[in-house]
């Protein structure tokens, strides 16, 4: 797979690539998602992340299949929606995604919460589901998102198949320091939601100097941030010139004492702004 504007392939466990940057689609209204991720596919991303919950993925497939770019120019992750964990529904939602995307094959296929409080341990099962769907190839990368610590190591144990990915709350406020240093001794990408911390984070004041001194954004000094710090990153912006803004990070680095700074902005639990993961779903 090539990828336009500079944009990093990285490396997953099982051997595929992903580009270290997307866009991301959550409240992106379903009936204006063809045209923004045509915009965006146009701008140069060839990555977008989309869920079964967001209720967007017809809009998805519409612009992927629309643009004229060959299926494997694109990298297309979806996520299993929160009432599918048994391994029959989770088969029959997969498929349901596959139908409404129009693709043959998702490029990344997760389990979007673990649902613990209301399905116990349950995504064990729905994680053997996801490694059926990678071995028949229709998934060809399958992970996790909003997993523990404790979640992973139960998959560890119990399945035989480490995810490629665990998507996680990250943003400057909530480093989610534990959960990613797990996945980085054990060969699991970290992907970053909210990594603009749903834009709170681009009023504060270190951002702005920052931004201020490389003469960026606040928004591109954020992101630069996460991609060296080697996180996957696919802000949400609807918007055309924000499109752009958020692609073009390769043309510039923060210094060693740059990334300090946006470190020490980390409130640890304090700084999280959705919801924790062993109580939601
Ligand atoms: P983000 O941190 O990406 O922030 C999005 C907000 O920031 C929007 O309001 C957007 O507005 C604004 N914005 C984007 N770019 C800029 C810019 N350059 N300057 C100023 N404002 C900007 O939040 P999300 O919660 O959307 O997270 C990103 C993606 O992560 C989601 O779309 C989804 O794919 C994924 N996600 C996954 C979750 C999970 O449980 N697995 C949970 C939440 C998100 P505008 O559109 O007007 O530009």
């Amino acid at each position: 797979m090539e990828t336009a504007a500079n944009v990093p392939l990285l490396g997953l466990n099982d051997g595929r690539t992903i580009p270290q940057l997307g866009l991301g689609v959550f409240k992106v209204d379903a009936r204006e998602t063809a045209r923004v991720v045509a915009q965006a596919l146009e701008i140069g991303y060839r990555h977008v992340d989309t869920a079964q919950m967001y209720g967007n993925e017809a809009g998805v497939g519409e612009a992927v299949r629309a643009s004229g770019l060959p299926r494997g120019d694109v990298f297309v992750t979806s996520k299993l929606n929160n009432g599918h964990h048994r391994p029959d529904d989770a088969w029959r939602a997969f498929e349901e995604t596959l139908a409404t995307l129009g693709f043959e094959y998702v490029d990344l296929f997760l389990i979007h919460w673990p649902r613990v409080a209301q399905a116990g341990d349950r995504y064990v099962d729905t994680w053997k589901a996801l490694e059926e769907l990678h071995r028949d190839g229709r998934a060809r990368s399958i992970g996790v998102s909003n997993f523990q610590v404790a979640h992973l190591e139960r998959l560890a144990a119990e399945t035989g198949t480490v995810p490629a990915v665990n998507q996680i709350e990250l943003h400057p406020t909530f480093a989610n320091a534990e959960v990613r240093a797990h996945g980085e001794a054990h060969g699991i990408r970290t992907e970053a939601w909210s990594p603009l911390a749903k834009g709170e984070v681009l009023a504060d004041e270190t951002v702005v100097e920052l931004a201020e001194a490389q003469g960026r954004t606040p928004a591109q000094i954020v992101l630069r941030w996460h991609i060296e710090r080697g996180t996957i990153v696919f802000p949400k912006s609807a918007n055309p010139d924000r499109l752009r803004e958020n692609l073009a990070l390769f043309d510039f680095e923060l210094s060693e004492g740059e990334v300090a700074r946006i470190d020490a902005l980390d409130r640890g639990e304090d700084g999280r702004i959705g919801a924790h993961p062993e109580s939601f779903g």
